[in-house]
């Protein structure tokens, strides 16, 4: 990376204003805000407290010394765009957009989309500003476990199609990602997701299996939770 091409790299910051400025400095849509802020908080707990994917994600880091902390690591903020959330690696921190997020559902799989990259830094050391393969396999993970390529997820996209179908949206899900994220050629990022995929798209770690559904997401939490009662007897 030339000198010039870092100074202009932002890594997406753009994209959540609030990481920049004071928190406290929200103006006269204050109230407006606060409802906002609240309605997503309210969503966080929910998602934390019911859905089998955060549940088990939120496990798995336990289990490997990063606990999550709903105060700490996690921020419900104003975001650009369309943008739904983020994963801010210097501070550790999940930034949920509470302007675009407003289903449950949608914070569900924003949330846990969010931990597997959470996850991937706890477990993996991962270099996300310099090795762009390492940014590329947890984009490519996020996507493949957190049920964004899900059937009714898809569906709800108008794009019918089969099996192969999914592993066409985890690409193209990861491509879109990084792409928001890191000033790259559209052909840069295409190399990199198709070098790392294979390796990342086989790596289900925490869930051992792609979550394609709920259900799938219920029964590996079960196993999840049978494996650590294994361990604990040892
Ligand atoms: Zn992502």
């Amino acid at each position: 990376m030339d000198q010039t091409k870092e100074q202009d790299e932002d890594y997406g910051y753009n994209l959540f204003p609030d990481r920049k400025k004071s928190k406290y400095k929200k103006g006269s849509i204050g109230e407006s805000l606060f409802t906002f802020n609240h309605k997503c908080q309210v969503m966080l707990q929910f998602a934390i407290e019911t859905s089998p994917y955060a549940k088990l994600l939120l496990g798995a880091m336990k289990n490997s010394g990063c606990t999550v902390y709903k105060d700490r690591h996690f921020s419900c903020e104003d975001c650009d765009g369309t943008v739904s959330g983020g994963f801010d690696a210097t501070t550790s921190q999940i930034v949920l957009c509470q302007n675009n997020i407003h289903q449950q559902a949608h914070m569900n799989r924003v949330v846990t989309h969010e931990l597997i990259h959470a996850f991937d830094h706890c477990h993996a050391h991962v270099d996300w500003f310099n090795n762009f393969k390492h940014l590329a396999c947890s984009e490519i993970r996020a996507a493949n476990l957190s049920g964004d390529c899900s059937f009714t997820n898809e569906l709800s996209r108008f794009n019918f199609g089969l099996k192969q179908h999914h592993q066409e949206c985890v690409r193209g899900r990861a491509l879109r990602s990084i792409l928001a994220v890191r000033k790259v050629s559209k052909e840069e990022a295409e190399k990199v997701v198709d070098e790392v995929f294979d390796s990342c798209f086989n790596d289900h770690t925490p869930f051992g299996r792609i979550p394609h559904s709920k259900k799938d997401a219920k029964f590996a939490y079960r196993d999840f939770e049978n494996r650590d009662r294994y361990f604990a007897n040892l």
